[in-house]
């Protein structure tokens, strides 16, 4: 029997979780535990790591898994290298849901940077007005540039004030929306936003509010991630599902 395990995080694990409870195929949702209240889904979640690549490994023979999917964000390098490496040692077949990464249009200003250290540098110099739109992990890395008003946007209420000296902070799970991200930019005077190249129509809104404010937008690129077997919809997982049931594969 068909038996998922679905590492998860983001709208795409959800969206499949759906199709795959709706098509009665067995899946388990699972979460790092970074949210405090994980929305309700209709397949069994678990929560919290599985102790590296081994300890995924173990996870998946004692559940019985048949197949992993690796729906987690482009950014969540460390997962997803410890599922390629779950999977060779295991012989469970790997398949990556992800999604393409965004493309500026020609009246973007974007400045793309590697990582997160170089978006950091790249804040050097005068005081501006920045959105931090990264998550709660990374925005205490902009410390180091302590001159600028930072606004920040978090899922969660933080257990603690974020270490920025100046910073308004909106917590807000979305959806968001082209207007609503450009009364935001607008009323917080917002001149420089900060963002990783997650891709996808989710977080895409402030590019389009800061495209339209002509807002510059310092971009950071994706993590290098070994080579694995990459999808970009539920339903072509649905038919490597099928097609590696009955291969094997
Ligand atoms: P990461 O650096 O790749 O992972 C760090 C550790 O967290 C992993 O080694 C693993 O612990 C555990 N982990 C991560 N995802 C897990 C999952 N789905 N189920 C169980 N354990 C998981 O990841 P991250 O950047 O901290 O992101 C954590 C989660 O937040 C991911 O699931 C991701 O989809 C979601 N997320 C991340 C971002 C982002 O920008 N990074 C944005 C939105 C959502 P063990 O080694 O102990 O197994």
């Amino acid at each position: 029997m068909t038996r998922v395990l679905i590492l998860g995080g983001t709208t795409e694990a959800s969206a499949l979780a759906a199709t795959l409870a709706s098509n009665g195929i067995a899946a388990t949702l699972s979460y790092a535990g970074r949210v405090s209240a994980p929305r309700s889904q209709p397949v069994p979640i678990r929560i919290g790591g599985f102790g590296g690549a081994a300890g995924l490994v173990r996870y998946m023979v004692e559940s019985g898994t048949t197949h992993l999917v690796d729906a987690t964000h482009p950014f969540a390098a460390t997962i997803s290298a410890n599922a390629v490496a779950a999977a060779e040692a295991s012989g469970i077949p790997l398949i990556a849901l992800t999604r393409k990464p965004w493309q500026p249009a020609p009246e973007d200003r974007w400045h793309p940077v590697p990582d997160l250290a170089a978006a950091v540098a790249d804040l050097a110099g005068p005081p501006r007005r920045v959105m931090l739109a990264l998550g709660r992990m990374h925005v205490e890395a902009f410390a180091a540039q302590p001159q600028h008003h930072y606004l920040l946007r978090f899922v969660d209420v933080p257990d603690r004030p974020p270490g920025l000296p100046d910073h308004h902070l909106v917590v807000d799970r979305g959806p968001f929306t082209p207007e609503g991200d450009r009364d935001l930019l607008r009323n917080h005077r917002i001149d420089l936003v900060v963002c990783k190249n997650a891709g996808g129509a989710g977080a895409s809104a402030k590019l389009t509010a800061a495209r339209e404010l002509g807002i510059a937008v310092t971009m950071i690129d994706r993590p290098p991630l070994p080579p694995r077997r990459e999808v970009e919809s539920v339903e072509a997982v649905l038919d490597w599902l099928g097609h590696s049931a009955h291969r094997g594969v």
